[in-house]
């Protein structure tokens, strides 16, 4: 092909680029060269933990003779990278610690092996790991225990976390999409902070085989792009049961989501496609905590949401505010134990000098995990302790059960329900570094929907203070992925939010 057409590659979304390869205007081997390309202009961004040309390259190539072999897969040859806390052969994986540097997994997730190029996936070339929160813990990407990830709207400002390296690296154009993974929030807060589409899934669409553990019972994987059709594209190969390998999997068949969009959006010649869907508003997502700024933006996009012919209704989430203790200390317990493997015996880092086993385990403890890992750790352990464990923990989890029971009743008046992701737009750079509560508080409203373990989105609405983007949630009742993806899908054929690019994209 022509190295003129190559100029603008990065500015295709995954359709887009399917279709070239497809077509056979370019070679996977090309795109992979051009993103190399263009990761490496822009390392300034702190996106990636790890590169391989030789590795992508090699993938491209298998990519490639699949395409020549006449295969039409819909991702064929298209590139991606993983937030690093799937595990992967081919590049280290270190869930942005110094616990796990220079870890290798002898095996691939389950999310890479679908959507990768050995037998039997999706066929998508990986062109790295994406800097990430140490272990997914934190909202701002300043935990990575390697550098933070900078965000391309403006570089003295976070990409939100903990999948901040995934968001800056789809919004920078370094790729078309990347995964990433939500406990409570990681997808859908960096989404709206660099003004990305994402899309964290009911819990259990996706394996979590092969997902470094943070909290078990709300860890979900998700894929983070710049349009709705795009995240349907991944999610239909990266959702479906995995039972022998994750019992929390949905023995639900992956839905094949894009399809279902494309079929649906023939309604755009109607002037009102979503005239049958209702969208609850929770009071409590939309009163004086969210700053004016993202409340302008939201109502904007859901003013636009009401042309296309959505009904909006009042709806009522009484424990919003509760979602955030219910959170930190479910999180912090299921963390504890979850971390307890990193002994320095099995794997991950181990001191090099101490006494005897015990001084062992606490030196390479020490050592390994950064201070948010650290605090989590002893959170954990003391709400699991004996004398605080029905104090804490098991009020958590009855108060979990009644927030799910919340969003049962708020289903009863509406479809989806939306509202802000985050109550600001993205912040400076080391503003609330030193105030952990700070960051904890900026998770309201996404904490309360991954307890009750629904589906949630971020989508691309306008900007906010400092010209920073805002994104609108959506949150879907259990398995309403489909739901979420088509109404995203008929707001951004008439509307351009997500098209924007970052015009000093570092
Ligand atoms: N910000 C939340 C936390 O720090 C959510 C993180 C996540 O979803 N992985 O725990």
């Amino acid at each position: 092909m022509n190295s003129g057409t190559n100029l603008d590659l990065h500015e295709l979304g995954v359709a887009q680029l399917a279709a070239k390869l497809a077509a056979r205007e370019v070679s996977s081997v090309e795109v992979t060269q051009h993103f190399l390309k263009r990761i490496a202009q822009h390392d300034r961004l702190g996106a990636f933990l790890a590169v391989d040309a030789e590795v992508s390259l090699a993938q491209a190539r298998v990519a490639d003779i699949r395409l020549a072999a006449g295969e039409r897969s819909p991702l064929l040859g298209v590139p991606l990278a993983h937030k690093d806390v799937f595990v992967t052969r081919d590049f280290p994986t270190t869930a942005g610690s110094k616990m796990l540097e220079n870890y290798r997994s002898p095996f691939d997730a389950t999310v890479v092996s679908r959507l990768g190029v050995s037998a039997g996936g999706a066929g998508m070339v990986t062109l790295g790991k994406l800097n990430c929160d140490e272990f997914a813990m934190g909202s701002s990407n300043e935990n990575s225990a390697y550098k933070p990830v900078l965000n391309p709207w403006d570089s003295s400002r976070v990409p939100g976390g903990s999948s901040g390296g995934s968001a800056a690296a789809v919004a920078a154009r370094l790729l078309p999409a990347a995964t990433g993974t939500d406990t409570g929030g990681s997808i859908r807060q960096p989404a709206s902070f660099t003004g990305i589409t994402g899309i964290k899934p009911t819990y259990g669409r996706c394996s979590r085989y092969g997902m470094v553990a943070f909290a078990s019972s709300l860890d979900q994987a998700g894929p983070m792009a710049r349009s709705a059709l795009d995240c349907a594209l991944l999610l239909s190969a990266m959702a479906g049961p995995d039972l022998d390998r994750d019992s929390t999997s949905l023995d639900l068949p992956a839905t094949d989501y894009a399809t279902y969009l494309i079929a649906n959006s023939d309604r755009a010649s109607s002037t009102t496609p979503l005239k049958d869907l209702r969208i609850g508003l929770p009071t409590q997502f939309f009163g004086a905590g969210c700053s004016p700024d993202v409340l302008a933006a939201v109502r904007g996009a859901l003013a636009e949401f009401e042309k296309l012919g959505a009904t909006l209704v009042d709806v009522d989430l009484p424990l919003t505010e509760l979602s955030i203790p219910v959170y930190y200390v479910i999180a912090p317990a299921e963390a504890s134990s979850n971390l307890s493997r990193f002994d320095g015996v099995r794997y991950g880092h181990r001191a090099a000098h101490y006494s005897d086993l015990t001084d062992m385990y606490k030196k390479s403890r020490s050592e390994g995990f950064g201070d948010e890992a650290t605090r989590r750790i002893m959170i954990g352990t003391y709400v699991l302790s004996h004398g605080y464990y029905d104090a804490y923990y098991l009020k958590a989890q009855k108060i979990r059960r009644l927030i799910a029971q919340d969003f049962q009743k708020a289903f009863t008046q509406c479809d989806v329900i939306a509202g802000p992701v985050s109550p600001t737009v993205a912040w400076k750079i080391g503003e609330k570094s030193d105030d952990p509560v700070a960051n904890y508080l900026a998770d309201i409203y996404t904490l309360s929907s991954s307890l009750a373990g629904l589906p949630g989105m971020s989508v691309p609405a306008g900007f906010g203070a400092h010209g920073m983007p805002v994104g609108l949630q959506l949150i879907g009742n259990y398995f309403g992925e489909a739901q979420l993806l088509g109404a995203a899908h008929q707001f951004q054929l008439a509307t351009d939010w997500h098209q924007k690019a970052p015009g000093t994209a570092a």
